[in-house]
């Protein structure tokens, strides 16, 4: 099993490549760039309520053999939120102060 490495921003859509710096996942691997994740959502997953951390960078050389981002290409799915920017406020608030240790 490996990260899916999603192509996009759920939230705004935005790219994020398998090199990007900026992407961020929660252990589900719902990922959104790290702009959404601290301006829009404040850490708090729009999808299970988790927090995120930085996603990982798949080597693109071939350290070992069969792993790199060429032998393990990222998924080409884009995935886009189910629900309303209202819904996802109301979550929000609801979790944001809760630590995701104790959510
Ligand atoms: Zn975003
Ligand atoms: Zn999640």
């Amino acid at each position: 099993m490996a990260l899916e490495l999603r192509p996009n921003c759920e939230f705004c859509d935005k790219d994020l490549p398998p090199e990007a710096t900026d992407a961020c996942i929660c252990t589900y691997e719902c990922t959104f760039c790290a702009d959404c994740v601290e301006t829009k959502l404040q850490n708090v997953c729009p999808n299970c309520g988790g927090g995120f951390s930085p996603r990982p960078i798949r080597p693109k050389i071939e350290w070992r053999e069969g792993l790199s981002v060429a032998q393990k290409p990222p998924s080409a799915k884009r995935v886009h939120l189910s629900y309303s920017i209202a819904e996802i406020e109301a979550h929000t608030l609801r979790i944001k102060d809760i630590p995701p240790a104790e959510r």
